[in-house]
């Protein structure tokens, strides 16, 4: 069977190459051409990328040398299409490493190399599929509940698909994609470059826009469903309301409620939790909401019913879902006025709203390992330089401005994306430029989009506290009124409540919130003593603020929960849980490694990654390589066994 990255034959003529790699990525296609004619002396010449940054995918290449490289690549591509496209010759490890190294213009570590073959696939090999093992009896008598059908849970039911483990998906909502079903608001999209943000082993060669919007990527997560088969494992529209572990059976009982109220108990030996962080909206307290006499919605409930056309709308708050509610409905309404608390550093990023051309559509499709080589090319920036660039030098003098040198020099750049671009406006610039470290709460992306929008005429930024609302305003703390028709709450989520609201009672009849508080842990994000069999996707200390993707981090995750099941069920064993010393230590050395990196720092006084005491439980401190390697498969010595 072809490698399915090695791309479908074609028989396109010259004239429309040409013009698709007017499109591409150059540096990424001459290591397809690497492939397609086995010489590496291409990339051993004079042309080769200068530099790397973020998003930027031609490597600063001079128009000079990419119209070399373009003119040289139809050679190779002529040639390849004229032998009948055959399947390329297998690269071998060193030549691998030596293209990795030319595409990002640094030395790759050698710890990375088998993460990164891992996430390309080259060999058309799915290394994260875990084998059965036992036998099909074993694996009859283990049961397993998902609970969600988001990008986790849809992962979860894959790979125990695969393991050939029974299973059923609990989800409140009517489809699958957890957040990209909810979050339909205008302008939602994702943030994280979608030819990296897909699952290793369901590549996307159809995204039309670099960054997809909501309905693309909810569509993409119900195509992967039907493909692998999954929605028949489904029960939609019921919500979970607890679990508890039954110690005479070692079973969970698993109560849900369907959308008619219907309540019903699901036995499982194994609950698989992938409820997400972000998911539970957060609605502030505010006086006098209740009295508003509009319509008002959070974010991610927005009444599609409600036209805005001409009206005045008031988003209150304004992180990664206002910065994008608030340049799209601009337009379109009478009057917008945000209530935004801390202002939010943005990343410079022009490619933020572009559309896929039909020449890279076409290189994906047909390109051998195009996409494998993109998707290299946009994770290496964000594999572990985010973290190191997050790390406080606790010598470093200012640091409410700036926690390190490096961090100043990101927050100069920053600066300068949004003086360059309202330079006019110092009154505006007051309220933009935050006064808190860069990158110490979720930076996000932007193309101008957000400036562009407070800049015009029926747009307002009110950086003053809110008093009060009334029935059709907005009261600021100093008396200013903001009349209103219509009240967006763009407020976010209960991110520190993990897995609430579910009562997930273990051993013993611990309650798993109340144990946790406020200070969620599990060893890994995983696993958490006290609650066997009871496994966390996204769990505690797993999002990510320094770079990859949360699907990089699920596919890590199920793969050590998959070995996990497939550890008791080989093993016959009842239970396994973590040993309490190895999460205690996870614990605290997590908290150690947070506490010295930027989000902690005290100079930010809002933020949804820390609780009421200030501290961080839900991100991780750890690079990518680390968690890998530490998730590639359980370690026995960890474990309990029952
Ligand atoms: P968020 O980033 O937590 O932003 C919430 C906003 O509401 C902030 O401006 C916050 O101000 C404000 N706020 C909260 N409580 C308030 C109060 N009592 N009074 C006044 N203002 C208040 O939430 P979000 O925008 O929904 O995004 C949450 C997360 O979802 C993101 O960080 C990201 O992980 C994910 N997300 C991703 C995307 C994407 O990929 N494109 C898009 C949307 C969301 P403070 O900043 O002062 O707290």
């Amino acid at each position: 069977m072809r490698n399915p990255h090695a791309g479908e034959p074609f028989a396109t003529p010259d004239r429309e190459i040409a013009a698709a790699l007017l499109d591409v990525s150059v540096p990424t296609l001459l290591l397809s051409c690497v492939h397609m004619s086995g010489d590496p002396g291409i990339i051993r010449g004079r042309l080769r990328p200068a530099g790397l940054f973020l998003n930027e995918v031609q490597g600063y290449l001079s128009e000079e040398d990419k119209a070399e490289a373009r003119a040289l690549a139809l050679e190779v591509i002529r040639d390849y299409r004229d032998r009948g496209c055959p399947e390329p010759e297998p690269v071998g490890p060193e030549l691998l490493h030596e293209m990795m190294a030319w595409l990002v213009c640094e030395e790759v570590p050698a710890e990375y190399v088998p993460l990164l073959l891992e996430e390309m696939e080259l060999d058309g090999r799915d290394a994260r599929r875990v084998a059965p093992a036992g036998t099909a009896e074993q694996r009859e008598a283990v049961p397993v509940v998902v609970i969600g059908c988001g990008e986790s849970g849809l992962l979860a039911g894959i790979r125990l698909r695969e393991a050939g483990i029974p299973f059923t998906i609990v989800e409140k909502n009517a489809g699958p994609g957890g957040t990209w079903w909810e979050n339909t608001y205008p302008g939602a999209r994702v943030d994280v470059g979608n030819h990296f943000y897909c699952y290793s082993f369901e590549p996307s060669d159809h995204w039309t826009e670099y960054f997809a919007r909501q309905p693309e990527l909810q569509q993409y997560f119900q195509s992967v469903m039907d493909k692998h088969g999954i929605g028949p494992h489904v029960r939609w529209e019921t919500e979970v309301l607890g679990a508890t572990w039954d110690e005479g059976g070692a079973v969970w009982s698993v109560r849900t409620r369907a959308a008619d109220g219907t309540e019903a108990t699901l036995e499982a030996r194994a609950v698989i939790s992938a409820v997400g962080q972000l998911n539970r909206p957060y609605v502030p307290d505010l006086p006098g909401a209740a009295s508003f006499a509009g319509p008002l919605f959070h974010s991610a409930r927005w009444d599609h019913d409600v036209d805005l056309a001409g009206k005045r709308v008031a988003m209150i708050g304004a992180g990664a879902s206002g910065f994008q509610i608030a340049p799209t409905i601009a337009s379109e309404v009478g009057s917008l006025t945000i209530f935004q608390r801390t202002a939010q550093w943005m990343f410079p990023n022009p490619n933020y709203h572009a559309a896929v051309g039909p020449g890279v559509q076409w290189a994906l499709r047909h390109l051998p390992f195009y996409g494998r080589w993109y998707r290299f090319l946009l994770f290496w920036p964000g594999c572990d330089k985010g973290l190191e660039a997050a790390r406080v030098d606790p010598h470093y003098p200012d640091q409410q401005r700036a926690v390190s040198e490096t961090n100043e020099l990101t927050r100069q750049m920053f600066t300068t994306w949004i003086t360059d671009q309202i330079g006019d406006r110092p009154d505006l610039i007051d309220k933009v430029v935050p006064d808190y470290p860069a990158t110490g709460k979720r930076t996000l992306q932007d193309n101008g989009a957000w400036l562009s929008c407070l800049t015009r005429e029926n747009v307002e930024l009110v950086r003053t506290p809110i008093g009060h609302i009334e029935p059709g305003a907005v009261v600021t703390s100093d008396g200013g009124r903001y009349p209103a028709d219509v009240l967006v709450y763009a407020t976010g989520f209960q991110a520190s409540k993990m897995l609430f609201p579910m009562a997930v009672v273990g051993r013993d009849g611990l309650d798993l919130r109340e144990m946790w508080g406020e200070r969620p842990a599990a060893y890994l994000g995983i696993t958490v003593p006290g609650f066997p069999n009871l496994f966390c996707m996204y769990g505690p200390g797993t999002n990510l603020a320094h770079g990859g993707s949360l699907i990089f981090h699920s596919e890590c995750q199920m793969r050590y929960i998959t070995g996990c099941l497939e550890t008791l069920i080989a093993g016959g064993h009842r239970t396994m849980e973590p040993r309490r010393e190895r999460y205690d230590d996870w614990h605290e050395r997590s908290q150690r490694e947070l506490r010295g990196l930027v989000w902690s720092q005290p100079s930010i006084e809002h933020s949804f990654f820390k609780n009421s005491m200030g501290e961080i439980h839900g991100l991780s401190p750890w690079r990518l390589v680390d968690y890998w390697a530490w998730t590639r498969e359980p370690d026995p010595d960890d474990f309990v066994f029952g």
